[in-house]
């Protein structure tokens, strides 16, 4: 089955006697014991999680995925499976609140360095006997920094330590960090799996199912910060159409980020796409398209960014991505005032609009600047 195809039909588990042809949401908490059947309790599992367990687990060519109820949520499942002590390498550019989650509570229980991932050399200087993990994002969230996949993983296999990939910027349709030696891949499925900004929700999908995915099942069934059947339900739906929205979403980006990138306000365009970009050569070997989240530095500063923003009618001022609708933000304005994030920087994920609506609104609030 090829992915497309996947994505229609590895979600659909009808198991009702009369047939439909798309599965129904099974809203019980509970079963019915005398019958021998899968499902017991539903924080343990049920049909519409099966269902998109399986099409996760196919469409990123894993043994097994486990839904969680946000991103974070299956990130943190990973911190939580490992062993007190362990020592973490997390990327030097990350998801900020991955970060901030990482920091605010695992600091007393993991011994946690940020490596710039990009210089391998460096990346070998910071392990220890202890390492246990490198969390791999890429491209990175928000300067689209492109990591060597493989790379990164001969270097952790050599000394059994297990890589982790944040794969939410990329979606499966661009990239398959399994396939390239990681262990596990995470998704936000909020991005562009859910594809339409109503629908919170991760993933975790492992490439062995081994001591340490039993760990995370385990985590996910007893911790309990798994989706409901209807979100699950609801990101079935949204994954069957996931390569033709995503065909759209990078076919406006191209068109984007080069109009950007030659546009007189504008100082640098950061997108994996560009022949510009520093981790071009990485991402076109291991990418099958450069995604569709961008970021670009306006001249000038915060003031003029923020004008920029203001100016736009069809990009919605927002945080998240991967939306049918375009989105921007100023990304310092959102992290705080310890970021290093350029202060004239926005942060668009583009959408699904006409590709010359998208390009005229850019051209007239780039005008006033
Ligand atoms: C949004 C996001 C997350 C967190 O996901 P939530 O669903 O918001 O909890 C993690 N990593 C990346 C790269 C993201 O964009």
């Amino acid at each position: 089955m090829k992915p497309e195809t996947a994505a229609i039909h590895a979600g659909n588990f009808p198991d009702e006697t009369n047939h439909p042809a798309i599965q129904s949401i099974t809203t019980a908490t509970t079963f019915d014991r005398s019958t021998p059947g899968q499902h017991l309790y539903t924080r343990a599992s049920n049909p519409n999680r099966d269902a998109l367990e399986n099409v996760l687990a196919q469409l990123e060519f894993g043994a097994e995925a486990a839904a969680f109820s946000s991103g974070n949520a299956a990130g943190m499942a990973v911190m939580q499976a490992l062993k007190p002590g362990s020592h973490v390498i997390m990327p030097a550019d990350m998801y900020h609140g991955l970060r901030w989650q990482i920091n605010a509570l695992f600091k007393d229980i993991l011994d946690i360095s940020y490596v710039d991932l990009t210089q391998l050399l460096e990346l070998e200087n910071h392990i220890k006997s202890t390492t246990a993990l490198i969390w791999v994002e890429t491209p990175s969230n928000p300067l689209l920094t492109v990591t060597d996949i493989t790379s990164i993983c001969e270097i952790a296999h050599r000394r059994n330590i297990k890589v982790v990939c944040d794969n939410t910027l990329a979606s499966p349709v661009c990239q398959n960090p399994l396939n390239l030696g990681a262990d596990i891949v995470m998704h936000s499925t909020t991005k562009w799996l859910g594809g339409h900004s109503d629908i919170l929700g991760g993933a975790l999908i492992t490439k062995e199912k081994d001591e340490f995915w039993e760990t995370i099942r385990n985590v996910q069934r007893l911790g309990g910060a798994v989706p409901s059947p209807f979100d699950c339900y609801m990101l079935v739906r949204s994954i069957k159409t996931l390569y033709y929205r995503m065909r759209g979403h990078l076919f406006n980006t191209e068109k984007l980020t080069l109009f950007l990138s030659n546009h007189p306000k504008v100082e640098k365009v950061f997108y994996p796409g560009l022949l510009s970009h520093p981790g071009h050569d990485i991402a076109q070997k291991q990418m099958n398209g450069y995604g569709a989240l961008f970021s670009f530095l306006v001249k000038g500063g915060a003031a003029e960014a923020d004008k920029v923003v203001a100016g736009l009618n069809y990009f919605t001022h927002a945080t998240s991505l991967g939306g049918v609708e375009s989105l921007i933000e100023r990304r310092a304005s959102v992290e705080g005032p310890d970021t290093k994030t350029p202060q004239n920087l926005l942060r668009v994920s583009v959408g699904l609009e006409h590709i010359e609506d998208l390009i005229s609104d850019m051209d007239s609030a780039l005008a006033v600047i």
